[in-house]
């Protein structure tokens, strides 16, 4: 194996030398008797309420419990606005517009594509074989001296399934670019998240985010783990205060109280999934369904656009990705409440026995 170029040498070239926004929180960090460095209004809030103060930039306090429940050090730790954030912020940190490319393996997560497409990134597309795996051979023979990103989806979405680990570290081992791997659902996995190969491997990047288990998608609260010198870079280009305060309070509130209950929600959900897996299998039209290790599953039925539409009348809405290439006559289906998802199975029988 070649020796790795360094971080540095991976970053878009503006990036290298880049001094960043330097906030009054950046400038001085200590409980003043007077705060008069900001242009905050110093009178209050309009509304009685406390948040005429600018928030941490690096929310150190939300950092550190995150820091504990994830077992890795706060400098290895940035937290965005989703992991839609983050997922636009590696583009802009490695990759050169209308130069650099990325690999991506669909059918997956839709933002890749997107946030490439917004910053003038080429995605190369490597298909997942047919049974969802990462064709590897394929995915390295496609790496060229412009490769700087690779995606990985891991449970991936909308297969559900968790990408081998052999897989990955083959890749990671064999590419001399950014590896990142997107753990939205780790939660509901079998397997364990890769967080704590970090160590073991520079150039991987590991996202999650507070959306799917933690059931708190209205916060947009994404997590990205890498190297703290990834970390770093990051930090430097991302928008000074990215976190809103109210966003740091409430999360760290959580966190300190409430973070057993994501277990309970999580092993809720498992018993469900099982159940609506069973049962959606006994309905005639439905034919198989991929073994799922996150809180839906992929379903393959006849006429499955129609059957769709039929569910949209009815008031469920499922997403239809029965023209997406391998999921062809396929609807990925959120795993519901129990009584959601009897009505679902209902309906769906509905509509194979018209
Ligand atoms: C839902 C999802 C996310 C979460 O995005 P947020 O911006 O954190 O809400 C990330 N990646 C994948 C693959 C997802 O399905």
């Amino acid at each position: 194996m070649n020796s790795k170029p360094s971080i540095t040498d991976l970053l878009r070239t503006n990036i290298k030398n880049i001094k960043p926004y330097s906030t009054a929180r950046d400038e001085y960090s200590g409980i003043a008797l007077v705060n008069l460095d900001a242009n905050e209004n110093s009178y209050g809030s309009i509304d009685g309420s406390n948040n005429h103060r600018y928030p941490d930039p690096y929310q150190s306090q939300l950092k550190q419990i995150i820091s504990e429940i994830k077992q890795i050090p706060q400098n290895q730790i940035f937290l965005g606005n989703g992991s839609d954030e983050g997922i636009d912020l590696l583009y802009t940190a490695f990759c050169n517009p209308g130069v650099d490319n990325a690999i991506i393996c669909p059918p997956t997560y839709g933002m890749y594509k997107v946030s490439a497409d917004t910053n003038d990134v080429q995605c190369i597309e490597v298909s997942l074989t047919q049974d969802f795996e990462l064709d590897v051979p394929a995915i390295l023979a496609y790496v060229n001296e412009n490769t700087k990103l690779i995606w990985l989806c891991s449970p991936n979405n909308p297969t559900g399934n968790l990408l081998k680990r052999e897989d990955i570290l083959t890749i990671l081992q064999n590419f001399n670019g950014i590896v990142v791997i997107d753990e939205a659902y780790i939660d509901f996995a079998s397997e364990k998240s890769w967080i704590s190969e970090i160590e073991l491997f520079p150039n991987l990047v590991v996202l999650q985010t507070f959306s799917k288990a933690w059931g708190l998608a209205n916060i947009r609260l994404g997590m990205m783990f890498a190297s703290a010198e990834i970390i770093a870079v990051i930090n430097k280009i991302k928008l000074p205060y990215n976190i809103s305060g109210l966003v740091q309070e409430y999360a760290l509130q959580i966190l300190t109280a409430h973070t057993s209950k994501k277990d309970e929600m999580v092993q809720e959900i498992l018993v469900e999934r099982a159940k609506l897996a069973k049962d959606i299998l006994l309905i005639p039209g439905v034919h198989s369904l991929y073994p799922s290790d996150a809180n839906f599953i992929l379903v393959t039925m006849d006429n499955a656009h129609e059957a769709y539409t039929y569910l949209v009348e009815k008031g469920i809405i499922v997403r239809d990705r029965s023209k997406i290439k391998l999921c062809e006559n396929s609807l990925r289906i959120t795993v519901g409440t129990a009584q959601e998802n009897k009505f679902l199975l209902t309906t769906l029988t509905q509509f194979y026995s018209l």
